[in-house]
């Protein structure tokens, strides 16, 4: 497909702007722009630009989508209809906060929602994303540490089972990272962890459930440790569309909780759009969120700078389109709908993990939580079909591809979340469209090797992509 550059026909306008009705006014010539190489299109071919390409592109309205941590499920329109009342779509963030109670409204009501769900004392929204939310916790949990005068805790620990971003996140916030093994059973080795942890600890960050989707089960023990040497707990709970509603990190022992609205909560999740990762802390680090908070005071609800505050992490209040789609599902699904939902993504999980066992193993036959992971590996020694041909030809079968070669303590992983918002139905096909792709490794590995054969994009070469990005024309 051409790109607009390429279709561009010099002299072509989609619109032309009337002569201004008003004095015009001269700006000195050296801050004037010489040359604006812009395509030139009619808006007709413009908009059948954009349309063909949002034809070839693939999304959770198209069909299942099941990439593994990162919750791409379904999400009722009525959120995003709410979410676009121009009364919240149009309120500037520099408006008074007397002119917008109703928006204010909605992020201290989610704010206490929020903090019900993960059992935490004060949630702040200002974080764009999960790991920008990671950091934020991080930054508080540097100064609380500080705050009291304990300067030696420059170490964070994260076992090897973790979300890749809480590594890289805590030494974004300029700690030392310290990786923890798993033990046997896929969790974290508590001998390992005793040796780790000590007076320099600053925090734990446990990703729960892990990134092999398996519920962490020694976190009380855990806590208890790291708590013991003065440390604290973090909660990576992006992905709490597993738990959320049956259990609450707060009641586990975690002091600090992120969230990723645009995963469970009603946005989203992917091609670089909004998000929201907020962070909920436990009462002795509530005077170092960013700042300013809402609170409610005599005169209605109003904005607080805190004094210990770590500062701002973000222009205004975060990205508040998105915190009205989480108010809308919250509120809309409720308490009970909310641990139905979760309750749905697991049992979803495990029914495709057990329908996909019937022909080809899917490693221990413990439970998984929202997702699981498979390794390709014995496809790949067997007939030479990797993980990414499997991947590949999922998409010639209108199923977008599950996360590959990702957790990295997998060889040739594939990480399968259906989510709650797929049929029995809908799993059924892809369990199907799996069984007869491992069927034709073994009788036709060639095919596979090459697909996708039915997409617009066969198969990009990745690491000249990564290496050399060309990001514009
Ligand atoms: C997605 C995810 C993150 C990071 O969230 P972003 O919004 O992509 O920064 C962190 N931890 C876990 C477990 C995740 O699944």
């Amino acid at each position: 497909m051409q790109t607009l550059f390429e279709k561009s026909v010099a002299g072509k306008r989609g619109v032309t702007v009337a002569p201004p009705e008003v004095e015009t006014y001269s700006f000195d010539e050296s801050l004037l722009r010489t040359e604006l190489d812009l395509p030139e299109l009619a808006e007709v071919d413009t908009v059948r630009h954009y349309t063909a390409l949002s034809k070839r592109a693939f999304g959770v309205d198209d069909g299942f989508y099941p990439l593994g941590s990162c919750t791409m499920k379904y999400n009722p329109k009525l959120n995003e209809e709410i979410a676009a009342l121009p009364g919240f779509a149009q309120a500037h963030p520099l408006t008074r906060a007397d002119k917008v109670q109703g928006s204010l409204a909605v992020i201290d009501t989610l704010n206490a929602y929020l903090a019900g769900i993960t059992g935490m004392d004060a949630v702040t929204l200002q974080p764009c994303a999960g790991a920008h939310g990671e950091y934020t916790g991080l930054l508080v949990i540097d100064r609380y540490h500080k705050s009291r005068g304990d300067f030696k805790r420059t170490k964070v620990l994260v076992p090897d089972s973790a979300h890749g971003t809480n590594p890289a996140s805590a030494a974004m916030a300029g700690f030392e990272v310290v990786s923890v093994k798993s033990d046997g059973d896929k969790g974290v080795d508590i001998e390992e962890l005793k040796k780790a942890v000590g007076e320099d600890t600053a925090a734990l960050m446990l990703t729960n459930p892990t990134t092999l989707g398996l519920f962490e089960k020694n976190i009380l023990e855990i806590a208890d440790i790291v708590h013991a040497a003065g440390g604290l707990m973090y909660y990576d709970g992006a992905n709490l569309n597993a738990v959320m509603g049956v259990v609450r990190p707060g009641d586990m022992g975690f002091d600090v909780v992120h969230l990723n609205l645009h995963k469970t909560f009603s946005t989203p999740h992917g091609g670089g759009g909004p998000g929201s990762g907020p962070v909920g802390v436990k009462r002795a680090l509530k005077p170092f969120l960013p700042t300013p908070a809402v609170v409610s005071t005599e005169k209605g609800l109003r904005y607080e700078k805190g004094k210990q505050s770590i500062g701002k992490v973000s222009a205004f209040y975060g990205n508040f389109g998105v915190y009205v789609k989480a108010l809308a599902y919250i509120v809309t699904l409720g308490g009970k709908g909310l641990r139905a939902s979760a309750e749905t993504a697991v049992l979803n999980a495990n029914y495709l993990r057990a329908r996909i066992n019937e022909f080809y193993p899917v490693g221990e036959q413990r439970y998984c939580m929202h997702e699981f992971v498979l390794s390709m590996k014995k496809l790949k020694d067997e007939t030479g079909v990797t993980a990414l041909d499997v991947a590949k030809a999922l998409i010639d079968r209108g199923i977008h591809p599950p996360t590959m070669y990702f957790p990295l303590i997998v060889e040739e992983a594939l990480m399968f979340e259906p989510t709650e918002t797929e049929s029995k139905e809908n799993l059924d096909r892809a369990a199907d469209a799996l069984r007869e792709i491992i069927q034709e490794a073994y009788t036709a590995p060639e095919k596979l090797h090459t697909s996708p054969h039915n997409a617009p994009v066969r198969r990009p070469d990745e690491v000249a992509a990564a290496r050399n990005p060309v990001l514009r024309a």
